[in-house]
């Protein structure tokens, strides 16, 4: 089955080829970071109009790299949702517009399904179940993977992301959009043991994540330092936050694999590019005899072949859309 996909959620106009769930023919993905970084952070309306200037030529591109025409297509994907709605809507259109045409099945897939999926790309032999250490720019899930289409959330993040969480602190200490990679790159300069802030696990027995109050700490800090007149060490702060936000992260995976005598954790989504994110899982799981995955830099972050793997999955287990298929800014990972 060849899949052409779509995604255009945020801000990458993407396009893929796929053969079946795992082999990538081509992911071509045109980010508007720059345009962005002008109004530190992405602006919805630019983002829409700059997808549907974009999305034509990408589209044509991802044939051309893949080596296929419209004809060759068994299989339509798209983003659905979540997302920003005039942007998700720009991609939606293609999609209908192709599968129509063509005649052939569209499906319609949820973005963060596609971030878990772009291990499948990945890891050729990948198969659930497994845990899921899910973080990106606007979502922190932790998920038992059942089956390829089949999700348990167990925790989710009460109110910050972890991307969220790096590049508002990132802001804070006045690096550019997106933060998170500026803050993972300055903290392999300093030290994190510098500044102790606090590691927000919530009850006992909960699974949950909360990263606003150490948000609130780094600002604090800052403010602090500022008022003293203390000379304020960026690499030292980036490292102590980013320390405080993996070690979170992965005691509570490990916990939660540990508990469903998971042997494999898997991570996806941006911050999962995160090289002490990276690092500190796969020493944890050397240490509990827990197989780490986590997908190369481009695939952790938005683009369509991690999105026409899902396509591909929710096809053969017989997830089809219609063409009433509309766009679902806040759909939630089904169970
Ligand atoms: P969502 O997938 O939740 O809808 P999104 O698509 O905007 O949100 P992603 O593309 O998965 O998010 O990831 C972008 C996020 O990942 C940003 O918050 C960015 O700062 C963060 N990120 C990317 N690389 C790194 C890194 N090396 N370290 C930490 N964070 C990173
Ligand atoms: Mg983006
Ligand atoms: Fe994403």
């Amino acid at each position: 089955i060849i899949t052409l996909a779509i995604e255009t959620s945020c801000d990458e106009t993407s396009c893929a080829v796929l053969r079946n769930g795992r082999e990538v023919l081509s992911n071509i993905i045109s980010s508007q970071i720059e345009i962005h970084q002008k109004f530190g952070g992405v602006v919805p309306e630019v983002a829409s109009r700059k997808h549907i200037e974009n999305i034509n030529i990408i589209i044509q591109q991802a044939l051309e790299k893949a080596g296929v025409t419209f004809k060759d297509v068994d299989l339509v994907g798209v983003t659905q949702g979540p997302g920003l709605v005039g942007a998700l809507l720009v991609g939606i259109s293609s999609a209908k517009a192709i599968a129509y045409a063509l005649n052939r099945p569209l499906v319609g897939v949820n973005h963060i399904e596609g971030h878990v999926c772009a291990n499948y790309i990945e890891f050729k032999d990948l198969e659930p179940p497994f845990t899921c250490l899910i973080v990106s720019g606007g979502h922190t899930y932790l998920v038992q993977v059942e089956g390829y289409t089949k999700y348990e959330l167990v925790g989710r993040t009460r109110d910050d992301a972890a991307g969220e969480a790096f590049d508002k602190v990132a802001r804070a200490l006045g690096l550019p959009y997106p933060g998170g990679p500026i803050i993972d790159k300055l903290a392999k300069e300093g030290n994190n043991l510098a500044i102790d802030f606090p590691r927000v696990f919530l009850e006992p027995n909960s699974y949950d994540f909360s990263f606003s109050g150490l948000k609130t700490a780094v600002l604090n800090y800052l403010n602090q330092a500022k008022q003293k007149g203390e000379k304020i060490i960026v690499e030292d702060v980036a490292a102590s936050f980013q320390q405080a936000v993996i070690e979170v992260l992965v005691e509570k995976s490990i916990k939660l694999a540990k508990e469903r005598k998971s042997h494999k954790i898997v991570m996806a989504g941006g911050v999962a590019a995160n090289e002490g994110l990276r690092n500190l899982m796969k020493n944890r799981g050397k240490e509990e005899g827990i197989e780490i995955y986590y997908p190369s830099r481009v695939l952790c972050t938005d683009n369509a072949a991690m999105i026409g793997s899902a396509a591909y999955f929710n096809y053969i287990n017989g997830n089809i859309s219609n063409f009433h298929l509309n766009v679902e800014p806040n759909l939630e990972l089904k169970g």
